[in-house]
């Protein structure tokens, strides 16, 4: 099929998404206007770049048998770690092996469509503006809140990545000073990614209850959640400074970027509801409020496929720039 007849039927097509995670993988076959078609579940069996690309080839053509009335017109892959998304180059990625892998390059020739890659986090935001916008939020920041604890910067309608492409590292504004400040894997203390993800969020409730970090087996931000639901002080404690943590970094980043909107994502912004009075509060006190009267701060409309979708918006983009 030539380009130009691939842009007349791109809004009846599909792309192919992937979501890559440490240690899982979804991948999607995503219609134009941001529909999950049907999608693959799966855990990585190996920890190696070959490794890696066959299990997704695999799911890939599975799904794509599966679905011969919807084949896709380009792949997008969303992956955890650095990414040159320009070059298409996955940078770096400890836990899974990776190190300058031409993963787009290698997506492509594999599938025979064009493909192109991003971080994770950003395709959130990608997703945010692309799909549930409608591409008319200009700026604005997302802020991925899950095991780790990410950031996003979408400026002037479009990602700001960084010089070298380390942009919107939310996590390690340093958030805590004092005596907790707690050890980041960064090597700083008291970054927000120790403090608030949903590890420094469990750690925070053993350290208030006084209890040891051994006890922390099986407890998780979600059961913390359901403790301060069901009346625990110390609980309700720990999602206040959740509130305060968060909001710290957040007034930050908000002083230097002017977003509109501030979007909250990953599993700990489920329980938004337990620390959005803090959060507020925070970031009300530490903003320069006449730059920035009507800020608003929500969780992502998303839910869990937001990078999935990110994958899927990476592939129309680039498709449209290709077409174009
Ligand atoms: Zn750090």
């Amino acid at each position: 099929m030539t380009l130009t007849k691939q842009a007349s039927t791109l809004r009846n097509r599909a792309v192919l998404a992937l979501d890559l995670g440490g240690s899982k993988f979804i991948a999607g076959l995503v219609s134009a206007d941001g529909n999950l078609i049907d999608s693959r579940f799966d855990r990585w069996t190996v920890h190696s770049e070959e490794g890696i690309l066959e299990q997704l080839l695999t799911a890939a053509s599975q799904l794509i048998d599966a679905n011969p009335r919807t084949p896709p017109l380009a792949v997008g892959a969303t992956v955890p770690g650095l990414t040159d998304s320009v070059g298409g180059i996955w940078l770096d990625s400890v836990f899974l092996g990776i190190r300058d892998f031409p993963f787009a390059d290698r997506l492509s020739r594999a599938l025979s469509i064009p493909a192109a890659i991003e971080n994770d986090v950003n395709a959130c935001a990608l997703a945010e503006s692309y799909f549930a916008h409608d591409r008319k939020l200009n700026d604005f920041l997302w802020v991925t809140v899950s095991n780790g604890v990410g950031g996003a910067v979408f400026l002037d309608g479009r990602l700001y990545h960084g010089a070298r492409q380390g942009a919107g590292e939310l996590g390690h504004v340093v958030v805590e000073e004092g005596p907790s400040a707690r050890r980041c894997h960064c090597g700083n203390l008291g970054c927000v990614e120790a403090m608030a993800s949903g590890r420094g969020l469990v750690s925070n409730y053993l350290q208030l209850a006084g209890r040891s970090s051994i006890e922390q087996q099986g407890l998780t931000a979600e059961s913390v959640a359901e403790l301060a639901r069901a009346g625990d002080d110390i609980a309700r404690q720990t999602y206040h400074m959740e509130g305060v943590y968060l909001g710290r970094a957040i007034a930050a980043a908000v002083n230097i970027l002017n977003p509109s909107k501030v979007f909250l994502g990953g599993g700990v912004s489920q329980s938004f509801d337990l620390f959005e009075p803090a959060l507020l509060q925070t970031v009300r006190a530490r903003i320069y409020r006449h730059a920035n009267p009507d800020l608003s701060i929500d969780v992502t409309g998303l839910g869990y496929h937001a990078a999935l979708l990110g994958a899927a918006a990476i592939a129309q983009i680039h498709l449209k720039k290709i077409i174009n």
